[in-house]
Order: C-alpha cells, then structure tokens, then sequence
C-alpha cells in the first residue's frame, strides 16, 4: 500500500466513527453509560492527529500505532478491546497478505480481543460483528469486499434482539433486549467503511 492509500483508509475509517458520535452516544446510553460515542471519537481523532508521521511505515506498523493509540485514548472497555484487536491485526499481518493470510490474521485478533474480553461471540458486543465477518471472510473469494460489508450491518443489526451477558449491558439483563450494542455498531462502520475504501 502507498502512503496515500494507508492515510485514504486509516482517515476514512477514523471519519466515520466521528461522524456517527451521536449515534453511538445514544446507542451506549440505551444500554450503558453514554461514552461510546465520545471514546471512540477520542480516538479517532488521536489516531487522525499522528497520523502522517506513520504513513511511511508499512500497513503493519500503521496498525500498531492504531492500536496503541486507541488503548490510550479511547478507555472504557472498548478501547483496550479494539486496541488488543489493532496491536494484534499489527502484529500478525503478513508481508504481502492474501485472503487467506488475513483471515488467519483476523482470527488471531478475534482470539486476543476474546481473551482480553473474556467473552465470546453470542453476548452481544463487538464480537458479534467481528466472528461473523470472520466467517465471511474464509468462504471464498467471490465478491468476498460486498459479502463482508452486508455482513458487518447486519450483524450489528442482529444484535438488537440480543441479551448482553458481557459489559456493562449485562447489568440491565433482560432491558437490554431490543437496542443494537454500540460496539457492534462501531464495528460494523469501521469494517463497511474499510470495504468501502478497499473495494473503491
Ligand atoms: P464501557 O462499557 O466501559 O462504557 P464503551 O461504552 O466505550 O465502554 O464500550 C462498550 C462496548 O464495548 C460494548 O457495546 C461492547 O460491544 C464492547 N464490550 C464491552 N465489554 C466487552 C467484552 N468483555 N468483550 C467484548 N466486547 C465488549
Ligand atoms: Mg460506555
């Protein structure tokens, strides 16, 4: 990837998170504690801030300092979750990744976010988008970028109906029947925008 292609991706992502504050405000204050929105705003914008100085670098090193970033600004339970899933994307991505070699990746990020989390798929959190997705991404190739972006929204919308038994949501139990989770929804942006960018 150029420089410009890793600032068009990274910056894309970070502007739709930013863009969507409220939404994700709202979303956490139906089920949480109302931060969601302004965390992961305040990550992104650190993440848009040091940005050029990284953009030389290769992708995998871009995604590390994602990572850091995030855990540092972000806090909540979300920021060390999506900076474990960024350090841990860094960290294994391969050289000149192919399909295959990412979804490898992706499932070792997926495996550290579970354990940093405890959690797992079915509880409803940002794991319910990223194991979908994951999913998608090892059944071929065949418009595998549209595949994975209706994956990601639906999957977010597929938590609504979910009970939370992780987070802060797990608090409310049955209350937090019938609103999508925030972090699935963040999720779900940062990967259709990803999509978007990469498939465009
Ligand atoms: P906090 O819950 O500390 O206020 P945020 O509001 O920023 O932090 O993030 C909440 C989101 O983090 C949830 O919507 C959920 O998707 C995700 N989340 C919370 N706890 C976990 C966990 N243990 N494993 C995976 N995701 C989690
Ligand atoms: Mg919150």
């Amino acid at each position: 990837m150029s420089p410009e292609q890793k600032k068009t991706l990274i910056e894309e992502v970070a502007k739709v998170v930013i863009q969507h504050t409220d939404e994700l405000t709202e979303l956490d204050q139906a089920i949480g504690d109302g931060d969601h929105g302004l965390n992961m705003k305040r990550g992104s914008e650190a993440v848009l801030a040091g940005l050029d100085a990284q953009l030389e670098k290769p992708l995998a090193e871009v995604l590390k300092y994602v990572g850091t970033t995030l855990v540092m600004k972000v806090g909540g339970a979300s920021g060390p979750l999506y900076g474990t899933l960024f350090l841990t994307l860094g960290k294994e991505l391969a050289e000149q990744p192919d399909l295959a070699s990412f979804s490898q990746t992706l499932s070792l990020a997926i495996e550290a976010v579970q354990k940093r989390g405890k959690s797992e798929p079915g509880q409803k959190t940002m794991l319910d988008v990223l194991a979908p997705v994951l999913e998608e991404l090892k059944r071929d190739e065949d418009g595998v970028i549209d595949r994975i972006r209706n994956r990601a929204f639906s999957a977010s919308e597929a938590t609504i109906p979910m009970r939370a038994t992780r987070g802060r949501a797990s608090f409310l139990g049955d209350r937090s029947i019938g609103h999508m989770d925030p972090g699935a929804r963040s999720c779900a942006l940062m990967i259709g925008k990803t999509c978007d960018v990469l498939g465009g």
